[in-house]
């Protein structure tokens, strides 16, 4: 648990990047800090920043409903994000704030030690697969970072910009938990 608080302190007092100049709260994550399900999103939106708390916006409880009504409630996975400080009017974060604060999420799964991790989003999947990555191509599709299996699907924000790629993330989302489940 010192580990959690280390990283807590480390990333409230950080300044790595410019991004610590404007944020409220530096976001962790929240969750289960043992599951074995694990989600990655971009970085805090502004309800994110002012709670402290990630995935609590619009987009957040979107995706908790979603997860809720397959069964995966808020205690069976860990969900944070690439990014802990706010970039400013919800900007997609630059390369070097992402060199920056990835050592912070490095950490989070080491700790955490998933079998499946899910990347909400092309920021984090292009951050954690360095590959050129387009997700409204790649979505559904598997790749593995620090030898764990993981899935990249849209972002929930992209959701409530356009519905109709709710049915594909809920596949991606079931298909990910069908693999742990496989696993187990
Ligand atoms: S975004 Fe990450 S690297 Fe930048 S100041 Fe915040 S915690 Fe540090």
């Amino acid at each position: 648990m010192n580990d959690w608080l280390d990283l807590e302190k480390q990333c409230a007092e950080c300044k790595r990047c410019a991004l610590w100049e404007n944020r409220k709260n530096a976001v962790i994550g929240r969750g289960n800090k043992s599951a074995d399900f694990m989600l990655i999103g971009e970085a805090p939106g502004e309800e994110e920043d002012r709670q402290g708390r990630a995935f609590v916006g619009k987009a957040g409880q979107l995706l908790s409903m979603a997860l809720s009504a397959m069964g995966i409630e808020d205690d069976k996975y860990y969900i944070c994000n690439v990014i802990k400080c706010r970039p400013q009017n919800n900007r997609t974060p630059y390369e070097e704030e992402i060199e920056s604060c990835m050592p912070y999420l490095d950490k989070q799964i080491d700790m955490v030690k998933p079998k499946v991790i899910v990347l909400l989003g092309n920021t984090a999947a292009v951050s954690l697969i360095k590959k050129n990555i387009r997700i409204t191509q790649q979505r559904g599709t598997w790749d593995v970072y620090k030898g764990i299996p993981v899935m990249m699907t849209y972002h929930p924000a992209a959701l409530l910009r356009d519905e109709s790629k709710k049915i594909d993330m809920w596949r991606d989302l079931k298909n990910a938990w069908k693999k742990l489940q496989q696993m187990s």
